[in-house]
């Protein structure tokens, strides 16, 4: 069997929950759209069940593979809907949407009396991606509340440069959106993973974390407790030698020196391995530190066992883990970890507690 695999630690999953609960202070709503960052959305919701204070995922989609899959946890749909269809699925499930802008009013105002939902009002407070303007936050928040099916309005806004400590930003933001809610009732919902855990001020009642509960640090920095939950790794599977002067792989682009010994290693760019590493990207071999070389393929790469006599064929290659954090990677690759983790496809899921 191909030894290309993605192990996924579920008891590291819940020691970072609770490590981002504990940081915060409040509820914490884990953020495990977009299939959990590619970790496997239903089985890390599972995982969490018990203890977590909700989910939140971008879309319907997403919310209602987790209800199949038996999750009754609160669910918050951060993109919101985008129809009423959508909207009358949203109360059928149970879930709670986000409210980022006025069409989807709209759309709460249409639907049949009795509904009682739980909205998100997003407040845009620099970001400017989505969310209403601070000076539109009240007129929203009283069309919500005069639409008579909502139950309940929790206020939020996101950050658009958390992970960068020096950069006040983040204060600025938090103070815009507290003026622009500072009248209205109701839970308040601001930090993601980077400000819960640069920025104590951005505290309020729920936190949304969620790159940090797959161990990947987006300030890596600091050493904060995180444990990696995703460890991508295979095996050597053909070992060759090369001279001085051969080139190797697509592109010819490395050329050795010296006569190199060459693993040729089951993981490609189709497994979601990233293409645009350079040559001497950090991996381990048998646990020992080695890097790759040669232009990453569909289906194979190739690693540098020159210096590792005592590898071969079965060797077993760690791509990123607890040996070679996702965030070296991600920098080699000149992107970040949340896409790589995203990214992986293809290979076997094991998952571990
Ligand atoms: C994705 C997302 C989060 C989680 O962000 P991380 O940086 O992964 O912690 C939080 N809030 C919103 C609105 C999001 O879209």
């Amino acid at each position: 069997m191909r030894p290309a695999r993605a192990i996924i630690d579920l008891a590291a999953l819940r020691h970072n929950y609770r490590l981002a609960r504990a940081m915060h202070a409040g509820r914490a709503l884990a953020v495990i759209k977009a299939n959990a960052y590619g970790h496997g959305a239903v089985a890390c919701a599972r995982a969490l069940a018990p203890e977590a204070d909700g989910f939140a995922v971008a879309f319907l989609d997403e919310a209602q593979a987790l209800r199949e899959a038996g999750i009754t946890r609160p669910i918050l749909l951060l993109e919101g809907v985008f129809d009423g269809r959508e909207l009358a699925e949203v109360v059928r499930l149970g879930l709670w949407t986000v409210v980022h802008h006025a069409a989807q009013i709209d759309m709460i105002e249409a639907l049949p009396a009795g509904a009682a939902l739980n909205v998100w009002l997003k407040v845009n407070s620099g970001m400017n991606r989505a969310g209403f303007l601070p000076a539109d936050a009240d007129a929203a928040w009283r069309r919500l509340q005069a639409s008579g099916k909502v139950r309940e309005i929790t206020l939020m806004t996101h950050f658009a440069r958390a992970d960068e400590p020096h950069v006040l930003t983040t204060l600025e933001q938090a103070a815009h959106f507290d003026a622009a809610t500072a009248h209205l009732p109701g839970a308040r919902s601001l930090a993601n993973s980077a400000a819960i855990l640069g920025w104590p001020q951005a505290r309020r009642d729920w936190a949304r974390p969620g790159i940090l509960l797959y161990g990947a640090d987006p300030m890596p920095a600091a050493d904060n407790g995180l444990q990696p939950v995703m460890t991508l790794e295979s095996a050597v599977m053909a070992v060759r030698e090369i001279g001085p002067g051969e080139a190797l792989g697509y592109g010819g682009r490395f050329v050795a020196e010296r006569r190199t010994r060459v693993g040729l290693v089951a993981m490609g760019y189709a497994d979601g391995y990233p293409r645009t590493v350079p040559d001497g990207t950090p991996v381990t071999i048998d646990g020992q530190p080695g890097r790759l070389i040669g232009r990453v393929s569909m289906d194979m790469l190739t690693v540098d066992l020159t210096e590792l006599p005592d590898s071969g064929i079965g060797s077993r290659v760690e791509l990123w883990g607890r040996q070679v954090a996702v965030n070296r990677v991600a920098a080699a690759a000149g992107t970040i970890a949340y896409e790589l983790l995203c990214n992986v496809k293809r290979v076997r899921f094991s998952y571990t507690d």
